[in-house]
């Protein structure tokens, strides 16, 4: 039984019924999917919800399926790690990491949109799959829709990180590379989603992708005992992520499982692709696309899709927006790594980094509850810390040569 409504206007508010559609045919606004709260709420308790598996689906009652989904079925659950070790080095009191760099099966949050994409696209009967891709999106989309049995064709930039690359061709996709950036991919792919009919996870089956987000944050809520932290950080690409995080929040208090949405929004993005954040710093509403300049690959869309609500999500949070240079971005990814034993890719570097200024800047007060979010994995982008985190120390097998070695390793 499916608890969705239809589809609405982020702009005008005219409804359409479930079908694979992203923009309104009136204004060009985003497409969003409308949940019956009253009915979910008869169902959907804190007690039901605690007996359930410990993955994604057990908030499917806010999800945008009619069944159950065909892909992805153990997603999602990962850890709310308490980061005491971090807080200290940061200078403040309650801190915690949801760490999605062990998402299943591909290391990033994208496995709990693409889980929704590809089942909801399977319900709506298409044979294809594809996706426009900054990197993690193309290495869950290969995977999952794999598995599904569903033909797949990803579409990514050319200078993206070989784990990105290689994590994706090993599944047997069909992988083409764009001589440009990753806005000309996403303008050349809806083009091919119109021409060819294929389900695009994040073009035509965006609404549905975009739903998968919430799951992240509705994890968070849970593991902090149904409650919502005062401060949280979150990285943008497309700006779908934080978007849904604040949508999470108001359903959640909606529904009566946390007593309050009182949560200021952080968005964090690199200063080499920093539309989002520039236009919250200087206070424009609209946002001004950018040609990407970064290490920091997955995050690098120069013209965000959702970018104009994450800066109102942010401004009506009383959050705010703050990007960092790549150097403060492999900081960050090694700040994290020493202190909590967790190695985040590029954008959880730019997440960290981002955390840091702002706490240093007063914007986050040191004695709130703080929540960081990491993404994606560094196994995936090794080319950004190469050479920047030493190198083994190599002997022969023998003792005398490790005595004498141990001798200048002590700290
Ligand atoms: C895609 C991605 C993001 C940002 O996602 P948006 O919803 O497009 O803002 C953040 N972190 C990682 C690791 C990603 O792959
Ligand atoms: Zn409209």
């Amino acid at each position: 039984m499916s608890f969705v409504k239809g589809l609405r206007c982020r702009e005008c508010h005219k409804e359409y019924p479930i079908e694979p559609l992203h923009v309104c045919e009136f204004c060009f606004g985003p497409l969003e999917v409308v949940y019956n709260y009253d009915e979910i709420k008869k169902v959907l308790t804190r007690d039901a919800i605690s007996k359930r598996a410990p993955n994604m689906w057990r908030y499917k009652e806010l999800m945008p399926l009619n069944g159950e989904p065909t892909v992805g079925a153990q997603v999602g659950f990962t850890p709310l790690v308490k980061a005491d070790n971090l807080a200290k080095a940061l200078g403040v009191k309650e801190l915690y990491v949801k760490n999605d760099a062990v998402c299943y099966p591909t290391l990033s949050f994208k496995d709990r949109v693409v889980s929704v994409a590809i089942s909801k696209a399977k319900e709506f009967g298409f044979k294809v799959a594809g996706c426009a891709s900054t990197g993690n999106l193309a290495n869950s989309v290969a995977a999952n829709a794999t598995a599904a049995n569903m033909e797949n064709f990803i579409f990514i930039p050319n200078d993206l990180e070989q784990g990105k690359v290689l994590g994706t061709l090993i599944y047997k996709t069909n992988l083409v590379s764009i001589k440009g950036t990753y806005d000309d991919v996403n303008r050349l792919c809806a083009e091919i989603a119109g021409k060819y009919g294929w389900a695009f996870v994040n073009v035509n089956i965006r609404p549905f992708y975009a739903e998968g987000c919430k799951t992240y944050a509705y994890e968070i809520f849970e593991q902090l005992g149904w409650k919502v932290p005062k401060h949280i950080v979150v990285p943008m690409a497309g700006g779908s992520l934080l978007n849904k995080i604040w949508k999470s929040a108001q359903e959640f208090h909606k529904l009566g499982l946390t007593d309050d949405a009182d949560m200021k929004l952080y968005g964090a993005q690199a200063t080499g692709c920093s539309p989002i954040t520039t236009a919250v710093k200087t206070g424009h509403d609209l946002i001004k696309p950018v040609k990407p300049n970064t290490i920091a690959k997955s995050l690098a869309i120069g013209n965000p899709a959702d970018g104009f609500y994450a800066a109102k999500a942010m401004r009506e949070s009383g959050g705010w927006g703050e990007d960092v240079s790549d150097e403060e971005i492999v900081d960050g990814i090694k700040l994290l790594a020493r202190t909590e034993g967790i190695f985040t890719e590029t954008a959880g570097g730019v997440t960290v980094g981002v955390t840091k200024k702002l706490i240093e800047q007063g914007r986050i007060p040191r004695d709130e509850s703080i929540v960081i979010c990491i993404t994606g994995n560094g196994l995936k982008t090794l080319e950004a810390v190469v050479g920047k985190i030493g190198a083994p120390e190599v002997i022969n097998a023998k003792l005398s040569e490790f005595d004498e070695l141990y001798k200048t390793m002590k700290k």
